[in-house]
């Protein structure tokens, strides 16, 4: 019978040892029947940057824990059209097991942040967590404290005690990518397969070409854009193509947003909340009733629906250039300093905004925040909460710095 069950779910691009060690580490101190592997479709939180193909995830998950007794790879996130919820998922497994204990199964990073997930209470009520510290700089302790937080609703939250395995799929994409061996982070069957497959490989890039290939953008926002807003446009393109090459972003993707990212700025205002309405992105309540900002999330839609662009890496960028958001991918943060740094800006502390962006992203990051929020409170005006979010983020990721 089966009395307890544990849900590991992740992006998993690729799955590595990282996720080897916390599932062994849950499996030493928490008896569980079953435990299922469940690769996502979209992750919501996370703005992912092109996704390795459903079926080479799901098959790698397979060959990384084929050895593991009572281990399930489940498609039930990617056989389900949209984002992946944790809450639909958490919600499937309840009605499957209706009298097992579940257990959903996280790093730290998730775990610390798992107040920010949509209808986290809700979850609580389904489900218990078992977390583990990923990095060094988070102690038991401080997982510890979350857990005793989290289970102020009676649900059994347990942060298992275990040294921290540092690696991420992140890097291991880095490291194939640039041509660097990344086997001492991952399953010999898995690192087979995305050698066979030819998975994680950068065809080497001529930006310069890029450009000429998608010159066609430039004509577009020439006929959409004043000749100022042109050239801003142009000037935004420009900064991000450079602070991708300075930060390893892909600076394709970078001269794309860039140059699209205020496309909708000069459309009649009915149209652009027209747009913002149908973005499938999450629009708050703020957002909707202050025309000023319509323009980046009604872009994100237009580049999809007109212009055919369906990298969600560009169309974040493009959404979030204006309020930002929590757990910012990269390439938005290169778009969103490269709109405040661009050749054509002249406030009082563009000088320094430049020198901030050449020192570090989380530092731009957290000085333009702290400009923009402090403005809109100089002003009275309403924050969204994306906007705050990413205050945050970046004054907890310059505050661990000083440390
Ligand atoms: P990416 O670098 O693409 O963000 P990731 O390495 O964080 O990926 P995910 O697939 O997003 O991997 O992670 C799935 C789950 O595994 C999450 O709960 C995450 O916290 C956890 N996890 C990932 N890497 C580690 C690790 N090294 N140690 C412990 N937990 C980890």
């Amino acid at each position: 019978m089966i009395r307890s069950i544990g849900i590991f779910g992740g992006t998993f691009d690729p799955v590595h040892l990282g996720h080897r060690h916390l599932l062994d580490e849950v499996i030493a101190a928490v008896s569980l029947d079953k435990v299922f592997i469940i690769p996502a479709k979209i992750p919501p939180h996370k703005m992912a940057s092109g996704l390795t193909s459903e079926q080479d995830r799901f098959e790698m998950c397979e060959l990384a824990f084929s050895d593991v007794d009572n281990i399930e790879v489940s498609d039930f996130e990617l056989k389900n059209e949209g984002k992946s919820y944790s809450y639909y998922t958490v919600k499937h497994f309840r009605e499957l097991y209706p009298d097992a204990q579940l257990y959903f199964i996280m790093g730290s990073d998730q775990f610390l942040t798992f107040d920010k997930w949509y209808k986290s209470a809700e979850i609580l009520e389904m489900t218990g967590i078992i977390a583990v510290s990923r990095e060094d700089e988070i102690s038991h302790e401080e997982l510890e404290a979350k857990a005793r937080e989290l289970s102020g609703g009676g649900s059994s939250i347990i942060a298992v005690n275990a040294k921290p395995f540092e690696i991420s799929s992140t890097r291991i994409r880095e490291l194939i990518g640039s041509g660097e061996d990344a086997s001492m982070y991952l399953a010999p069957k898995v690192q087979e397969y995305i050698k066979e497959n030819n998975l994680y490989r950068q065809e080497a890039k001529d930006p310069m070409q890029d450009k000429k290939k998608y010159g066609k953008y430039k004509d577009i926002i020439k006929d959409m854009l004043s000749k100022k807003r042109y050239q801003h446009s142009l000037n935004v393109a420009d900064a991000a193509v450079k602070l991708a090459k300075l930060y390893g972003e892909d600076e394709e993707k970078a001269y794309i947003a860039g140059i699209l990212h205020d496309v909708c700025k000069e459309l009649p205002q009915e149209e652009q909340l027209a747009l913002v309405l149908r973005s499938d992105l999450d629009v708050c309540e703020i957002e909707k009733k202050a025309p000023p900002l319509y323009h980046a999330v009604a872009g994100s839609v237009y580049v999809k629906e007109k212009l055919g662009i369906n990298d969600p890496d560009i169309i974040c960028a493009i959404r979030y250039h204006t309020v930002g958001c929590g757990n910012m991918d990269k390439l938005s943060q290169i778009v969103y300093i490269a709109d405040l740094i661009s050749e054509d800006r002249d406030y009082k502390d563009v000088k320094k905004m430049r020198k901030y962006a050449e020192q570090g992203l989380d530092k731009a990051m957290l000085e333009a925040l702290k400009f923009s929020v402090a403005d809109s409170v100089g002003k009275e005006n309403t924050i969204p909460v994306s906007t705050l979010e990413c205050y945050n983020d970046f004054v907890k990721a310059n505050s661990k710095k000083e440390v």
